[in-house]
């Protein structure tokens, strides 16, 4: 028999079975009518998810990073500035990503745990008169350090400088796990993939693009090619695609979302704070601490959490593997050697949790580590009763 674990990765996330049977169809000819309203239903979904009823949505054959591509070389010429932060792995490969278009990089150093200070994004913006920064780049949840945001704060910045910047932002590990407001934070473009929030594959690279966006397509001189939105505009607007589709996908992302709605994504989100406020209530009874530096700034996706110094916390991952046969996320780039992580976004319940908690526990006390076998699963199911009491007084 073939027995499996949830995973506690930050992504690709578990996948519900409708979803997984939904990926899974026989071959449909794209260039039929059979195609119309399977395109349709993952963009009017997506829309819907990441509240973009403003925004134009596009769709492409690839990961979050295919995503990243997509925003940068359609709105931006070579040798144009832009506005950074590196406060984790992925804002950093986003700046790396950058710099071969041939962009200039206004790299703001962050100590990683730290959220993108926006003071210094303030300071820059005030001070740069000639608009010569035109965009400006933010990752709303950085998954290496389990750290949010705050992209409504980013607006406000950009907005009192009176600058015309693009707002860029990564939500691919927050778009359909945390509260994401592409129209009302006046986003440009957002990006995220298939495999975290939407609970899918990788293998979607899901896109919004604002109006402001688009206009500033009509000036960008970057070559595009595969991920160019005319393309994949001139053609979904008869309900087909620039080159062969991922079907099945589509059809798994037309149904993810409409999961993520019909759950309404207000319980979605507080489904996953409750979850989140259980890992980190079960990190606090270890007597470890997330790697996020204040409260304010805690993940409801992916918990990373320290380990004592001179341990490698990557024995946690390797032997919860091996002994356990489930994942957890280990440690990436400067937090490497630092952290694990515990991912607990997209299909996943209190129940769940609890058993990614209690094997987490597990491996620390089997590898020598100062654990109280239960101490964080108690500390969790105190929190998870608690929190379902208070969500039925809420309903
Ligand atoms: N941005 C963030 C915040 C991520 O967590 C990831 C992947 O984990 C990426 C970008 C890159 O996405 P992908 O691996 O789908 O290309």
């Amino acid at each position: 028999m073939s027995l499996q674990n949830p995973v506690f990765i930050p992504g690709p996330t578990n996948i519900p079975e409708v979803i997984r049977k939904a990926c899974d169809m026989p071959t449909v000819d794209h260039l039929s009518p059979a195609f119309a309203p399977i395109l349709k239903a993952a963009l009017a979904g997506c829309r819907g998810v990441m509240k973009a009823e403003r925004g134009e949505i596009f769709i492409f054959p690839s990961t979050g990073t295919g995503g990243w591509e997509t925003a940068i070389s359609n709105t931006l010429s070579a040798g144009d500035t832009v506005l950074a932060a590196r406060n984790g792995m992925f804002s950093d490969r986003w700046i790396k990503m950058c710099r071969r278009f041939g962009l200039e990089v206004i790299q703001i150093d962050v100590t990683w745990g730290e959220g993108i200070p926006l003071p210094r994004f303030a300071e820059l913006l005030h001070e740069d008169k000639a608009g010569r920064i035109k965009a400006v780049l933010a990752t709303h949840n950085e998954t290496a350090t389990g750290v949010v945001s705050d992209i409504a704060g980013l607006r406000r910045v950009v907005d009192e400088a009176s600058h015309d910047a693009l707002l860029l932002v990564d939500g691919v590990s927050s778009i359909g796990s945390m509260p994401f407001e592409f129209d009302d934070w006046r986003v440009d473009v957002a990006v995220t993939g298939s495999q975290k929030g939407f609970m899918l594959p990788p293998g979607l690279a899901i896109t919004a693009f604002s109006e402001k966006a688009l206009a500033a397509s009509r000036d960008a001189k970057l070559p595009r090619n595969f991920f160019n939105i005319d393309d994949m505009r001139a053609t979904n607007v008869a309900n087909g695609y620039p080159y062969t589709p991922l079907v099945g996908l589509l059809n798994g992302l037309a149904l993810s979302s409409r999961m993520l709605l019909d759950e309404g994504l207000d319980n979605v989100f507080a489904r996953h704070a409750r979850i989140a406020n259980g890992v980190r209530a079960a990190v606090a009874a270890w007597g470890l601490a997330p790697c996020a530096a204040a409260s304010e700034l805690y993940s409801n996706s992916v918990t990373a959490i320290r380990v004592p110094h001179g341990f490698d916390p990557a024995r946690i991952v390797t032997h919860a593997a091996e002994r356990y046969g489930m994942a957890f996320g280990a440690g990436l780039g400067d937090v490497a050697g630092q952290v694990f992580r515990i991912g607990h976004l997209g299909m996943l319940t209190d129940a769940m949790a609890l058993s990614g908690l209690a094997v987490a526990e597990m491996c620390m006390a089997d590898l020598g580590l100062d654990i109280r076998l239960g101490a964080g699963v108690a500390a969790a199911q105190a929190l998870y009763r608690h929190g379902c009491e208070q969500m039925k007084a809420a309903a």
